[in-house]
């Protein structure tokens, strides 16, 4: 009998890949799979957007964009942290990797290993900082960081321009204009492509522009947005955790259920303890009330989670020893648990246990 289970749902990664498609209107598709695939799997995520006609993939390291070569994936690969070591430069030139130059201490590295490496063979992207203040070149280092990229024989003399948004996912935008507006100033007579859309811009900044964009959340079916919903923009989950009820019991009205006795009983309540918990990725931080679905109903769940159990109100819910526990999925946004729990829904897919994610259920590969 099976408990916590993690299901993919390859068709709903396909479909979300076609939404980002439409969405992009024409420019190319980097689909992101770091954090092996946002918890959904890396070759599982990045086989179903390739099926579903992605032009390329970002990740975060060349490890990882080594791996999806291995796999023998060939469309084109960003590498958003780039290489930082002598050895990282040549795996991405043995694998065709594009590296993200986001430091001059990368150029640094780039300049002392040019002279071993062959001529125009490695595609670059310059990553300007236009306003996050996380990774990235100041505006007025990139003139200079594409004039030492140009000079240098190994690099392919398209180099990309590319920056990333702090605050698309907010309902107002004059942040992600502003950052929108540096990008402009730079790029203005740029020789390559560009690049600067994620989720959140792609659906709700249109005019961002660029050659490539570079969704990740959405393909998972994750709301990009601080508000609203992933269903609003026809977006469908593609990661569900479920598992069952181990037991359904009594609690005596006034009984403290569960660690610390955070949620005391009004009534004498059925209550179901279902196996799952924060040891599988369940958020420990989940409020009483936190919404779980039991035989496809909905309800709450009541006392603090444990390692590997969590409590949940049967008040009105028929149920038994053996019945079906969806904690999120197609029946429930993961963004309501996120939500109530303080996160987003990128973590909770990334916190998944890899016990899970190792024995996780794949519907629908072809
Ligand atoms: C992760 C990442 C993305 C994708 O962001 P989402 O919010 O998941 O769409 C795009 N660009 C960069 C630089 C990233 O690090």
């Amino acid at each position: 009998m099976r408990r916590a289970r993690l299901t993919i749902l390859v068709d709903a990664l396909r479909h979300n890949l076609a939404v980002a498609r439409s969405a992009a209107d024409g420019r190319a598709v980097f689909a992101a799979v770091k954090a092996d695939g946002y918890g959904h799997g890396l070759l599982t995520a990045a086989r179903a957007f390739s099926a579903a006609g992605t032009d390329g993939f970002a990740v975060a390291t060349p490890a990882e964009g080594l791996a999806l070569r291995e796999a023998g994936l060939t469309e084109r690969l960003l590498v958003l942290q780039g290489a930082m070591t002598a050895q990282e430069l040549d795996l991405a030139l043995d694998h065709s990797l594009e590296v993200v130059f986001h430091d001059v201490a990368q150029l640094d590295v780039l300049e002392s290993h040019a002279t071993d490496l062959p001529e125009g063979a490695l595609r670059a992207w310059i990553k300007v900082d236009t306003g996050m203040h996380r990774a990235g070149l100041s505006p007025e280092q990139v003139a200079d960081a594409r004039a030492r990229l140009d000079s240098c024989a190994a690099i392919d003399p398209h180099v990309g321009l590319m920056t990333h948004f702090a605050r698309a996912d907010e309902p107002d935008l004059s942040a992600t204009d502003a950052q929108i507006d540096v990008f402009r100033s730079v790029a203005a007579g740029w020789k390559g492509e560009t690049s600067l859309c994620n989720s959140a811009a792609l659906l709700g900044c249109e005019t961002a522009g660029g050659d490539w964009v570079r969704p990740g959340i959405m393909l998972y079916g994750g709301n990009p947005f601080i508000f609203g919903e992933a269903a609003q923009y026809d977006l469908r989950p593609a990661m569900e955790l479920k598992t069952q009820l181990i037991a359904v019991r009594e609690v005596p009205r006034g009984g403290a259920i569960g660690y610390g006795g955070r949620f005391v009983a009004p009534e004498t309540m059925p209550v179901g303890v279902a196996s799952v918990g924060y040891g599988d990725g369940y958020p420990r931080h989940a409020p009483d009330g936190t919404p779980i679905l039991v035989n496809g109903r909905r309800t709450q769940i009541v006392g603090r989670v444990s390692m590997d159990l969590v409590t949940i109100d049967l008040r009105g819910v028929e149920a038994q020893v053996g019945d079906e526990v969806e904690c999120w999925g197609s029946g429930l946004a993961i963004d309501e648990i996120a939500q109530a729990s303080g996160t987003i829904s990128y973590e909770l897919m990334c916190q998944v246990s890899g016990q899970l994610r190792a024995e996780a259920r794949i519907l629908g590969q072809s």
